[in-house]
């Protein structure tokens, strides 16, 4: 259609958000390998004839062509590389992929980290997807290395205040950031335990290929869940509507 021509760009990018705007447009929180975070206005993409309303979708990977319009970038084309199917007919799971998308959104904040963030959601969403793995497991391994990989990695090697490497009874202690002994906790502590331990340790410091590829038992990965999200909290200051949902559904 000769649409690529001077003044346009291809992105690569995946939706994390998408928002309503006049009567038929979206405005798309993209994070692209090519540009990070930004905002692209998909004009006409609510109508039902539209060329490219299927790639605009929120948790679709896709390759656009932008142009420049006044502030923001706008559409020209639009094509679905990967739209995570299996994630769209599975309500709990969709529901954590948007949580996911939407902490990712929170910490892609510089250009810097955006590409490794990027390459985590989306192996997150393909082991969710594709990969099956349930999304009981994919929450806490998905959540604690993003964390880690933002800037908000605890110590978990050691006890944070005896050195000691097999901490006894380990609990974590969210605002400083560390894991310890039982004996050693001072301030607001969450239980772990050995086996919860041991699946934090391999989510910050085995092979991101085999992320996903662990098996706990419900208490200890309940534990692990619940001290990840604590640790969210706690770090960035804010909670999330997309796990609440998440939880809801759950419960
Ligand atoms: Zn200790």
């Amino acid at each position: 259609m000769g649409m690529q021509g001077f003044g346009h760009i291809v992105l690569h990018g995946i939706v994390l958000r998408e928002t309503n705007y006049k009567e038929a447009d979206k405005l798309l929180t993209l994070l692209t390998a090519e540009e990070g975070r930004l905002t692209v206005a998909a004009r006409g993409a609510r109508r039902k004839n539209s060329r490219f309303g299927a790639a605009c979708q929120i948790l679709c990977w896709s390759e656009f062509t932008v142009y420049r319009w006044g502030e923001l970038y706008q559409i020209s084309q639009a094509e679905t590389v990967e739209e995570f199917r299996a994630l769209r007919t599975d309500i709990l799971s969709f529901a954590l992929g948007c949580f996911m998308a939407e902490i990712t959104e929170a910490l892609a904040m510089d250009d810097a980290s955006a590409g490794v963030l990027l390459r985590h959601l989306l192996n997150g969403l393909y082991a969710l997807s594709a990969l099956k793995k349930p999304p009981e497991l994919v929450l806490p391994a998905f959540l604690w290395k993003l964390l880690a990989l933002s800037g908000f990695e605890p110590l978990a090697e050691r006890c944070g205040v005896c050195g000691r490497a097999d901490i006894q009874s380990p609990r974590l202690e969210v605002e400083e950031g560390q894991v310890v002994c039982a004996a050693c906790a001072a301030g607001r502590t969450l239980p772990l335990c050995d086996a919860s331990l041991a699946a934090l340790r391999h989510i910050l410091y085995d092979d991101p290929g085999a992320l996903y590829r662990f098996r706990l038992a419900p208490e200890p990965l309940r534990r692990l869940t619940a001290a990840a999200e604590r640790f969210a909290e706690t770090h960035l200051e804010r909670g999330f509507q997309t796990l609440d949902y998440y939880h809801a559904l759950r419960s």
